[in-house]
């Protein structure tokens, strides 16, 4: 039956329930679209029936507004209970999904209740909401006729607010939850918004039910800061994802470029590089690789592919280095092996690698490159060839040199030997011959027999390495022995020895016999010097004394003097003479050296040399 002065409107409402329900079904359209392509954005599911609901909502109280009839008016009342159920459940589902927050069982007592007054909705001809609608007349607001219902209402409508109360508290539940997590933005947001507007549209829809305010129905107008609040939520979420997937572009490119330049560098090296999967086997390995182990392109490998192709003995250790952790414990993070190609020809790999840990549990790698260092072995090889050949022939050249070293140090008392020998001849073709100096001459002649003995015997000694005699030693009695054991040998070559020997020289501690030796060397080196004096004018001035810590000898002669760089005359295998080695005083000097002592020389102002030795005193001794 019409109802008087009920005219339907056609201005600003309409355009704005059009408005508003194009803008819900375009965002459903949207997010449905986002939740199709990522199944797990289901509050993005949520929010689209939301949206849904909320336009079928629109269209449904766009009807109910425009009703003209109480059965028009009945029948679209009777409709706007699934939307209004569907937001239900669209709203708690998004709480949940979107939010985290909300005590589930709230949730669910809404839902139920909601269902049932569905269902009741569903049973009852004449709806949830009146039992009879006895009239439905116009409301005008800004100018426009809205159409209000006047009637009895169903007792089974209070279910529907229960359900909405329930509704409220859940979302508020969930209020509380954000704020104490901090999330304070989406609590007033999206909390807040629900719990404002559901709470003035469920008071409202009351009022107007319940007689006993004629307010026309606009619930959907207070559905939409709820799904403004809900898009502004989500759509940030979306600009974040859409700036993460532009910056994760950018990153792969990034990765992708450097993955480019690692692989040029690694075949610029000649390198292969490679990972294995420990919990599965799997190998990846750059082409590099795959060719330095023959392995094909376009198969998938395991451990088991690379090592048939090791040397037999090689294998066990490089399986152990693929299944353990390289640098950890016991494996070493570097191996080298063996690998044999189909033709039976052996090339020496190197693998370093490191244990790749994925961070998901007990899933283990190995990465890491390998080069082919049979070059590298081939030049060791080579060199430790050499090497041996080397070492060959330094021994050779050491024999050489002591026998050498040898020949020289013998030849100083053969040729006192000699010279004594003569001497002896000379004097027993005497008439009568003089048998006391015969005999002393005997006695120099043993005493440098013994000599060369010792000779022999020390250098057997340096040869073995065997422990130094040192003892402290009074310079001053080494030197008078030395000149006495050569007096034959001076007298023969009219040599005069001038001793300045300083009193209370303080001991050095030496090797008696060597230092001896040096001082042989020294004086015959200087007899030899002055060989072209006249005689009388070949005089050896011998000189002790201390400085700085040291005892001191000066040897002097009027000999023919130095070379122009007096250190030459240590060089080994330097020497002037016919007969001479040039071993004499490099000996020497390494000698006095093992004495932590020095031994120079320097030419004289006038003519001939003058050598230099200094010794350190025996701790304790000054
Ligand atoms: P050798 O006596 O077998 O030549 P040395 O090492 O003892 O070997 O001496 C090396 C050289 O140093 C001698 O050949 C000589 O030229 C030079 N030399 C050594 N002592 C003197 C010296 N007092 N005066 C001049 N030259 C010397």
């Amino acid at each position: 039956m019409p109802c008087p002065g009920a005219t339907p409107l056609v201005i600003w409402p309409l355009a704005l329930w059009l408005t508003i329900t194009t803008a819900c079904l375009t965002l459903a359209v949207v997010h449905a679209h986002v939740w199709f392509r990522n199944r797990r954005a289901v509050a993005n599911a949520a929010f689209a029936v939301l949206a849904v609901s909320v336009a079928a909502l629109g269209y449904t109280e766009l009807r109910i507004v425009r009703a003209t009839t109480v059965a028009e008016y009945g029948r679209w009342i009777w409709h706007l209970q699934l939307p209004v159920w569907s937001a239900l459940v669209a709203i708690v589902w998004f709480v949940r999904h979107y939010l985290h927050a909300g005590r589930p069982w709230l949730g669910w007592t809404a839902i139920a209740l909601r269902t049932v007054a569905l269902v009741v909705n569903a049973f009852s001809s004449s709806g949830i909401i009146f039992l009879e609608i006895v009239s439905v007349e116009p409301v005008t607001i800004l100018g426009e006729p809205f159409a209000v219902a006047q009637g009895v209402p169903n007792p089974w409508m209070a279910l529907a607010h229960l359900s909405l109360l329930f509704l409220i508290l859940f979302v508020a539940d969930a209020v509380r939850d954000l704020w104490r997590r901090g999330e304070r933005r989406r609590a007033i947001t999206i909390g807040g918004s629900i719990v404002v507007f559901i709470t003035v549209g469920t008071m409202t829809a009351a009022l107007s039910f319940w007689g006993v305010a004629r307010i026309p129905l606009v619930v959907m107008l207070l559905f939409i800061p709820i799904v403004v609040a809900m898009s502004f939520e989500l759509s940030r979420d979306l600009i974040r994802s859409a700036r993460l997937a532009a910056d994760l572009d950018v990153k792969t490119g990034e990765l992708r470029e450097s993955e480019q330049k690692l692989a040029l560098a690694a075949d610029a090296a000649n390198a292969g590089l490679w990972s294995i999967d420990n919990t599965t086997g799997r190998l990846w390995a750059t082409p590099r690789a795959l060719d330095m182990f023959a392995l094909a392109h376009d198969r998938e490998h395991g451990l088991d592919d690379v090592l048939r192709l090791i040397h037999p003995d090689d294998q066990d250790r490089v399986r152990a280095f693929a299944e353990g952790a390289p640098g950890r414990g016991d494996t070493p993070a570097s191996i080298e092996y063996r690998v044999v190609d189909a033709g039976g020809a052996v090339r020496w790999y190197a693998s370093h690698g490191r244990t790749q840990d994925s961070g998901a549990p007990g899933r283990m790698g190995l990465m890491g490159v390998t080069i082919d260092i049979t070059d590298r072995k081939r030049a060791e090889d080579e060199t430790a060839s050499q090497r041996v050949e080397l070492e060959h022939l330094a021994r050779v050249a050491t024999v050489t040199e002591l026998s050498g070293a040898l020949a020289h140090e013998l030849n100083q008392p053969l040729a006192i030997i000699m010279s004594n020998a003569e001497a002896a001849q000379q004097l027993l073709e005497r008439s009568p011959p003089d048998l006391s100096e015969i005999r002393a001459i005997l006695g120099d002649i043993v005493a440098a027999d013994e000599r060369a003995g010792e000779v022999i015997r020390r250098l057997r000694n340096l040869l073995k390495r065997g422990e130094p005699n040192r003892q402290p030693l009074l310079l001053n009695e080494v030197v008078r022995d030395v000149v006495q054991f050569m007096r034959a040998d001076l007298v023969r070559r009219g040599v005069v020895v001038k001793l300045a020997l300083a009193a209370d020289l303080p001991p050095v501690l030496a090797d008696r016999v060597p230092l001896e030796q040096v001082l042989l060397n020294i004086v015959g080196n200087a007899c030899d010097a002055m060989a072209g004096n006249a005689f009388g004018d070949r005089v050896i001035g011998i000189a002790t004394g201390t400085a700085a810590g040291m005892v001191s000898l000066r040897i002097h002669d009027a000999g023919c003097g130095l070379p122009a760089e007096p250190e030459r005359v240590f060089a080994p295998f330097f020497t002037t003479k016919e007969q001479g080695l040039g071993l004499g005083l490099a000996i020497c000097r390494s000698i006095i050296s093992m004495h932590a002592g020095k031994l120079w020389a320097e030419p004289n102002a006038d003519r001939g040399a003058t050598f230099h030795l200094s010794l350190p005193i025996v701790t304790g001794a000054q």
